[in-house]
């Protein structure tokens, strides 16, 4: 039998109707007259999200580079905490491509508060840099999928604006704090200038993200794209697999939710391993191992046959629930960690 794979909802294969849906997609040169089913998605993301105007990306990273760059000018500075995306997991785009630095903003399970947002801002005096951007992160990864509060989002905006900043939602997981928090993304997306948002995490899709805001922002996006390398042709049959998403696979992300939570209670049962289940909200489950069951490394190479997961840290590790995973592959990955931990046990 193949193992669980929980390493990311990045693991997805589109399913048979999302297959269909991309076979049979309009197409047309995206970078001359248009491809009619990206321009397609990127109407029907604005929309979602209330706002003018959307651009297809081919990644998550690229749709924050693009918020970067068509928001913030070379020496700028952005406030973001120190475990966000952008900062952590982006191969330093931000200093590399998009020439900023970052002042960090303390942040409490990845939640920035305003207060926090208005400390980072640099005093308007010629040694420092224009502080120009706030990013957040909704849901938080490293924060364990924790989604934002509507409440928590808009303090931020209002602190980002009464300071003449703007703020990017980093909303790679969006749907899953829709899914978790009730909230429509429009009224997340409501209080910043511009969010990101990934369909090929929990909805499932191969490829691709989009960045939202408002024309003139999008525009320079659509350069900066073009520069990158990132501007596609007949992408539409990959901007079907992305409509089919936000159509059938967001009602169902409440399902990753019940299933992480699942395991989780399943994990905590387990002799070495613990698991704080009041953070687990979304479709994600960090949990640590004891040290006399070796290093997560270890851990995860000895789960390798039967489940995959990948080690966060020295001692932690994160699973993340998505759409192949049923029931019973719950049962499996929580069976798998307890046989990894008897025996790791076992042998020391
Ligand atoms: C995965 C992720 C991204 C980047 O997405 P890629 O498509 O992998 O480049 C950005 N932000 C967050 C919070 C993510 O989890």
């Amino acid at each position: 039998m193949n193992p669980v794979d929980l390493r990311s909802d990045t693991v997805t294969q589109p399913t048979p109707a999302m297959r269909e849906a991309m076979n049979a997609a309009p197409l047309g040169d995206d970078v001359l007259e248009g491809d009619p089913t990206v321009r397609a998605l990127e109407a029907k993301v604005a929309g979602l999200l209330g706002k003018p105007a959307a651009l297809f990306t081919a990644s998550g990273t690229m749709a924050n580079l693009l918020a970067l760059l068509s928001q913030t000018h070379r020496g700028d500075e952005i406030v973001c905490d120190d475990q966000a995306h952008v900062y952590y997991y982006e191969a330093a785009g931000y200093a590399a491509v998009a020439g900023l630095s970052i002042r960090f903003a303390p942040a409490d399970r990845g939640i920035i508060a305003p207060d926090a947002v208005l400390g980072a801002i640099r005093p308007g005096d010629q040694h420092f840099p224009t502080t120009r951007l706030v990013v957040i992160e909704n849901t938080h990864n490293r924060a364990g999928g924790a989604p934002w509060a509507l409440e928590q989002v808009r303090a931020v905006g209002a602190a980002a604006r009464e300071r003449g900043l703007r703020l990017h939602i980093d909303g790679a997981r969006l749907w899953n704090a829709c899914a978790a928090t009730g909230v429509s993304p429009r009224d997340y997306a409501a209080n910043a200038d511009s969010v990101s948002v990934c369909f090929s995490k929990g909805l499932g899709c191969p490829v691709g993200s989009a960045l939202v805001a408002d024309e003139a922002t999008i525009a320079l996006a659509r350069r900066r794209r073009k520069m990158l390398g990132g501007a596609m042709r007949q992408a539409g049959g990959l901007a079907a697999a992305a409509i089919h998403a936000l159509d059938h696979h967001r009602q169902r992300l409440t399902e990753d939710h019940r299933r992480a939570a699942m395991l989780a209670e399943r994990l905590s049962a387990i002799k070495g391993i613990t698991v704080d289940r009041s953070r687990v909200v979304t479709n994600m489950v960090y949990f640590a191992v004891a040290p006399s069951l070796g290093t997560a490394a270890e851990f995860c190479q000895r789960l390798a046959l039967s489940l995959r997961v990948l080690p966060t840290g020295p001692q932690t590790i994160r699973a993340v629930l998505h759409l192949h995973i049923d029931d019973e592959a719950v049962e499996r990955s929580a069976r798998a960690v307890a046989e990894a931990a008897q025996m790791s046990a076992a042998k020391t």
